[in-house]
């Protein structure tokens, strides 16, 4: 699955950061190919960088793949030393949005063409292309299987006729404020969840609604932990529960969820509450599969990977990559043209058809949760 293109992504120019001689590439396209990924902590990182090294060496490229450390500076001078080993194409999944302009200037001024890979770089004229899954969808589909879960929405998203009354306590959790997805995740999520605090069905019993203060930097699974602990001492002292939360990515649902198993969630007959999440990492695959995460969205990063080496090929046969999106992503300079994915809400009982049928983890995986 997933995690054998992982290994092999550390036994190629990863970490350590090859040469420009280095590469598999073969055949008569060559070139360099830089790819600058975030951080090798989650998982689909890892995965997307080696679908995307192994496709472009596939294709002839050779390949310079570097993750960051989630260190704004480290990707800088990753991409700064990308271009000047002479990187005919950038392929790149930004920390911070917002802090690579001086990079990207330098590769335009090179006639580098610039693909931004799953999150968008914003404030830039120097972004050509990028590659992405429909993420304002990703958010629709966290708040449709937090609803499912409440038992307000059937599994095919239908409102439940005889639906509980609730009022169900929610709290919400977002990304990184940096990362321009976390945006899009937060309003698909909030857009489908608005009626239902409309109607006093659900109740964010914190009142922290805003993505100021919901967010979470850098993605980090202990931050999120720390806030769960810190809301419910505060919030849920008094005898009340917490029936769902909305997270949006499946470390921070790690986090949430230990937060709430320690202050007894889980267990005698206070019933975890339905925590979301996203990426179908292997360790909440295993808790959904369990029955302690209820949810996760799947993006199915070899595709993601595959879309990014069609559009560096085109680029490198002087052509323009086919967008099937030219207005969602304005990045702040311009609206960068775009190739969009679809994602699916994994349940227990679509994990075999969704990830194992599809070779994304094996049954073993899913059953070990490594
Ligand atoms: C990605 C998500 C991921 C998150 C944290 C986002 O930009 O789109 O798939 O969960 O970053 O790494």
């Amino acid at each position: 699955g997933a995690m054998a293109l992982a290994l092999a992504a550390c036994g190629g120019s990863g970490a350590g950061g090859g040469d420009a001689t280095e590469g598999a590439g073969d055949g008569e396209a060559g070139g360099l190919v830089g790819v600058a990924m975030p951080t090798e902590t989650s998982e689909r990182w890892i995965a997307d960088g080696a679908a995307v090294q192994a496709g472009l060496e596939e294709a002839g490229y050779e390949v310079d793949l570097q993750f960051a450390a989630d260190d704004i500076p480290t990707q800088q001078q990753q991409i700064d030393q990308m271009i000047t080993k002479g990187a005919e194409a950038l392929i790149v999944a930004a920390i911070d949005g917002t802090a690579l302009a001086g990079q990207l200037e330098a590769a335009a001024a090179e006639g580098i063409p610039v693909i931004s890979y799953d999150r968008l770089i914003r404030d830039s004229e120097n972004v050509d292309f990028y590659v992405t899954f429909d993420n304002y969808n990703v958010g629709v589909q966290q708040a449709t299987s937090l609803l499912v879960g409440l038992g307000l929405l059937d599994a095919e998203g239908n409102e439940v006729a005889d639906a509980p009354a609730g009022p169900f306590n929610v709290e919400l959790f977002a990304g990184s404020l940096d990362d321009n997805n976390a945006h899009f995740f937060y309003d698909g999520a909030i857009d489908t969840l608005q009626p239902y605090f409309d109607a006093g069905t659900l109740v964010v019993k914190s009142g922290q609604t805003d993505i100021e203060q919901t967010n979470t930097l850098r993605w980090l699974q202990e931050t999120a932990q720390k806030r769960m602990e810190d809301l419910l001492t505060s919030t849920y002292n008094d005898g009340s529960v917490v029936a769902g939360v909305l997270s949006p990515y499946d470390g921070l649902s790690r986090g949430i969820i230990t937060a709430l198993q320690n202050s007894g969630y889980g267990s005698g007959d206070q019933p975890m509450p339905i925590v979301t999440g996203q990426d179908a990492e292997i360790a909440s695959v295993k808790l959904i599969n369990d029955g302690v995460q209820f949810s996760t969205i799947f993006k199915d990063t070899r595709k993601l990977a595959e879309q990014a080496v069609v559009a560096t090929e085109a680029y490198l046969a002087g052509e323009e990559p086919e967008a099937n999106d030219t207005e969602t992503y304005d990045n702040g300079v311009k609206v960068v043209p775009s190739f969009l994915l679809e994602s699916d809400i994994v349940y227990k009982d679509n994990i075999q058809s969704l990830l194992v049928d599809s070779g994304y983890w094996t049954a073993d995986e899913v059953a070990s949760g490594v």
